[in-house]
């Protein structure tokens, strides 16, 4: 395992042979600028303090890391902490990084702010630091996931921004993402595009790592305050992999800490059905990054299914394709069934309905905390709470 790895990317972006700059011309530009901007406010104690009053005061921070006692009774294994991104202002993990990246959007200038959604979280989140900043905001959204997540499309309007249908291809998330690069080609000037995870061209992946870097920060600090050392095992959905970044990365050089990402297998590893990109994915590039991703023999892009809209995208983040290469995190998945199942559980022993994407990681843990020492320590990232999820969790398990 090479040392130092909180220094990938390089300076073009790249995590060994994964991530780079795929865009049209006219981006290269506003994106080296962008990289260089992020460069100043990461070392600019100012644009710190901003973002550590605002993390406490307005999002919520630190989360609680909760150690559920009946649910790790219940396995009978390793002793499970939950770390609480559920319990953040809006709900999930997502607002750690649309407030870092308004946070730059100001310091440049912007007066317009554009994003993606796909469950419509990151829409969510990046419409209410937009509330909050006063600034215009356009959300890019497909026809399909706005009929299927109608009360963040409410919320998202609610705030004052414009949620833009998408009618192209499958309707969902992929389109929602062409049509926002379609809009800053032409609008780069005023505007800045708050990518919702950690994908897409350089210096995104990184930045939207740094931004959701603490909650590992946090749940590092917590866990040798409550137990005197580091946990055995981490544990995250992996949709485009922002969360999972945020819990693993401070723990990168702690050998003995093990790290499991756990992508959607919908209904199991045939083409089409799933969204688990290390199953049969191809190396490929879409939408600004070199990576893993879902495509037929002919390159193009497979159809993708999950019951998590979180998770249900055809491309992983170029970090994750980096650290599976060199062998420094595991990857698996968990079926809908499955993460239905694990939904139902935590509900039902811990009082806590959480997201459907976040039921990956917490049905990978059903499994694996009962084969491990009652001494071993996992800590599982609650990515986002179940509550946008209440209908469709009705129609399964009622
Ligand atoms: C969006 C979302 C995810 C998946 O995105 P990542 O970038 O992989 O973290 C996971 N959980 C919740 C609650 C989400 O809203």
């Amino acid at each position: 395992m090479p040392d130092l790895l909180p220094t990938v990317p390089d300076a073009t972006g790249h995590f060994g042979p994964f991530g780079g700059m795929f865009v049209p011309e006219t981006l290269m530009t506003p994106l080296q600028d962008l990289a260089i901007a992020y460069e100043q406010a990461r070392q600019d104690p100012a644009f710190q303090i901003e973002l550590d009053y605002l993390l406490h005061n307005y999002v919520g921070r630190p989360t609680p890391l909760y150690y559920a006692e009946r649910w790790t009774e219940q396995l009978g294994g390793a002793k499970i902490y939950l770390k609480r991104e559920d319990l953040l202002h809006t709900g999930a993990h997502k607002i750690n990084n649309a407030l870092g990246q308004i946070l730059l959007a100001k310091r440049l200038g912007k007066s317009r702010i554009i994003a993606e959604t796909g469950a419509g979280q990151h829409g969510v989140a990046t419409a209410t630091v937009c509330a909050r900043f006063g600034m215009e905001c356009v959300v890019y959204m497909g026809a399909v996931d706005m009929e299927r997540q109608a009360l963040n499309v409410a919320r998202m309007r609610l705030m004052g921004a414009k949620v833009v249908a998408v009618t192209a291809g499958q309707a969902t998330l992929k389109e929602a993402v062409n049509e926002a690069m379609r809009d800053w080609v032409g609008s780069v000037e005023n505007t800045h595009y708050i990518i919702g995870s950690a994908l897409g061209s350089h210096p995104f992946p990184m930045m939207v790592r740094d931004f959701h870097r603490v909650i590992g920060v946090e749940a590092r600090k917590q866990i040798l305050e409550k137990e005197g050392r580091l946990p055995s095992m981490l544990v995250a959905c992996v949709g485009g992999g922002s969360n999972a970044m945020g819990l693993f990365h401070p723990f990168l050089n702690d050998p003995d800490v093990r790290m499991v990402g756990v992508e959607a297998g919908g209904d199991g590893i045939i083409p089409e059905r799933h969204a688990a990109r290390f199953q049969g994915g191809k190396l490929g590039v879409l939408q600004g990054t070199k990576t893993w991703l879902l495509a037929n023999d002919d390159g193009q892009i497979e159809l993708t299914h999950s019951v998590s809209a979180g998770l249900d995208y055809a491309a992983i983040g170029p970090e994750h394709a980096y650290l599976q290469s060199i062998g420094r995190v595991e990857y698996t998945y968990a079926t809908d069934t499955e993460a239905l199942a694990a939904f139902k559980t935590l509900a039902t022993t811990e009082g806590i309905l959480p997201a459907l994407e976040s039921s990956h990681a917490i049905a990978y843990i059903q499994k694996i905390a009962p084969l491990l020492p009652k001494t071993d320590i996992i800590i599982a990232n609650l990515s986002g709470r179940g509550d946008k999820d209440v209908e469709q969790a009705s129609k399964y398990l009622l």
